[in-house]
């Protein structure tokens, strides 16, 4: 497909699906008419996944079987838009991912929350809960996923500098520096193996945190990974991962300020999934 500008995609957005979002005024219809309004030409829908068939530790996100997971299927489509399905998948601390193969040909994009380690039994465990040990777990859980055999052109990297790295052991009452200093733990060269063989097989990198919510100071310490991958030659993409028609509406202003920051401006700076 030829693209005519990078700002024409949103591939990380939930439903009324996903238990966090329970809105339903978060349905297809209405995402499909913030793509229009927008100019959008690719949507992915990626609620939270996890597949019945994979015994859990202890899962939060928890769907029911795969046709309650499925249920807004067949996804409204317009003339410009093209409204894909995917999911939002997660690692266990066992360091299994909870979707399998057999469900692979039924998602267009497979995102795998790496970052999800707000909850700590079910992703990390116990001993990993320091900041120290968040940081090894980063690094860990990002290289299993690379070295796991999937379809590699589909996947991608879910809000990699997201705050759910280190909520803090009052969560939701966040220590709002921990998540940085987390990622400020992990030097580039090990960052550039990471994003190096991410760019090399192809796993796209979400662009997905709100530049407002750090001082300029904080800001840099966000965008360092981002920058490695940049030079990696990672390939990009926006997700708002809007839980409500709110987090629809300020999408694209968030996806103009990160691509500024992070410069990403060409086409040949975006992941492609679809094509
Ligand atoms: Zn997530
Ligand atoms: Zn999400």
């Amino acid at each position: 497909m030829k693209h005519t500008s990078i700002f024409d995609h949103d591939l990380h957005i939930h439903s009324y699906v996903s238990m966090c979002s329970n809105d339903p005024q978060q349905n297809p219809q209405r995402i499909l008419q913030y793509a229009e309004e927008n100019g959008l030409r690719d949507i992915c829908l990626t609620d939270h996944f996890w597949d019945p068939d994979i015994p859990v530790v202890d899962n939060f996100f928890v769907a029911g079987p795969w046709p309650a997971f499925a249920r807004s299927q067949p996804l409204p489509q317009s003339d410009n838009v093209k409204f894909h399905f995917g999911c939002e998948a997660d690692l266990d601390r066992n360091m299994v991912l909870g979707v399998t193969p057999e469900r692979y040909d039924d998602l267009d994009l497979i995102i795998i929350a790496t970052t999800h380690m707000h909850m700590k039994y079910m992703t990390i465990g116990k001993e990993y809960c320091s900041v120290e040990g968040r940081a090894e777990m980063y690094v860990k859980r990002l290289d299993a996923v690379l070295n796991m055999d999937l379809p590699f052109h589909k996947v991608s990297i879910a809000h990699p500098t997201c705050s759910l790295i280190a909520p803090g052991e009052n969560f939701p009452n966040t220590d709002w520096q921990d998540h940085m200093r987390v990622l400020d733990l992990i030097p580039d060269a090990t960052y550039r193996e990471l994003f190096g063989k991410m760019a090399r097989l192809g796993v796209g990198f979400e662009l997905n945190f709100e530049p407002n919510q750090y001082t300029a100071e904080d800001l840099p310490r966000i965008l360092r990974p981002h920058l490695i991958a940049k030079e990696c030659g990672c390939k990009f993409y926006f997700g708002s991962d809007a839980h409500h028609p709110a987090g629809l509406d300020t999408a694209m202003a968030r996806f103009h300020r990160m691509a500024e920051l992070v410069g990403v401006c060409e086409e040949e700076d975006i992941f492609r999934p679809f094509d």
